[in-house]
């Protein structure tokens, strides 16, 4: 999922402010399950904002604000308010702002990464999107990602009882958690063979990607 935490509400008012009518949307996906701007976290957020401000705060969550469809329900409360306050991911937010190009548009959340639930409270970032994944080749674990410097061709040699040496006290070494799951699966012999240099113009670096799909183009 795309996990994001809320911005602190003082940074919030200070972007809303002078707008006397605010929907405050939240997205039903990834970030109700991160607990950042889902249907309680806006009915929380919106009751903070009353605090002490005249504005007419509304309140509504949708299935997904990366889809435009789904914006349908909320075209007219949307139409009727000064701005919008946007609880999903930067890609929801934007595609509010694509809908409704005459409607400020606003970021509640900041947008950390693509992770999983390590626990209740704690997510860990395990994709880069670098299109063309490798995990098959690594035991499910991502050197990409899970690597501090994103080696394709084993550890630093910096880390510390299996810590990555860019911080210890925070990170495991990408590597090591390598090198035990190929051991377990037997599979250590992998390692021996060299990975060529990755092609790093299909990540973000060689651009804002498209996906076309022609098979799926007309359903
Ligand atoms: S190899 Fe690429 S696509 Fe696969 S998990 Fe790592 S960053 Fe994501
Ligand atoms: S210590 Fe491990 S995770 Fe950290 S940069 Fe080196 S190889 Fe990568």
């Amino acid at each position: 999922m795309i996990v994001a935490e809320r911005k602190p509400v003082e940074e919030i008012k200070a972007l809303i402010a002078g707008h006397g009518t605010v929907c405050v949307l939240g997205c039903g996906t990834c970030v109700t399950v991160c607990l950042a701007g889902g249907e309680r976290e806006v009915a929380v957020l919106a009751g903070a904002l009353r605090c002490g401000n005249n504005g007419h705060f509304s309140e509504n969550t949708i299935e997904r604000q990366c889809d435009a469809e789904f914006f349908e329900n909320v075209k007219d409360q949307i139409d009727a308010s000064d701005a919008v306050l946007s609880m999903a991911c930067g890609v929801g937010v934007q595609m509010a702002a694509r809908l409704f190009p005459n409607k400020p548009v606003y970021p509640a959340l900041n947008t950390k990464f693509m992770g999983v639930s390590d626990k209740a409270g704690e997510w860990s970032e395990n994709c880069l999107a670098c299109g063309d994944c490798k995990l098959g080749i690594f035991g499910g674990v991502c050197p990409v990602t899970r690597c501090s410097k994103s080696l394709a061709n084993g550890p630093c040699g910096g880390s510390t009882k299996g810590r990555c040496e860019v911080n210890p006290e925070k990170l495991e070494c990408g590597w090591q958690l390598i090198y035990d799951r190929l051991k377990s699966l037997n599979k250590l012999d992998t390692l021996a063979e060299i990975a060529p240099p990755r092609d790093w113009s299909k990540t973000h670096a060689g651009g804002p990607r498209k996906l076309s799909r022609e098979d799926v183009a007309g359903l």
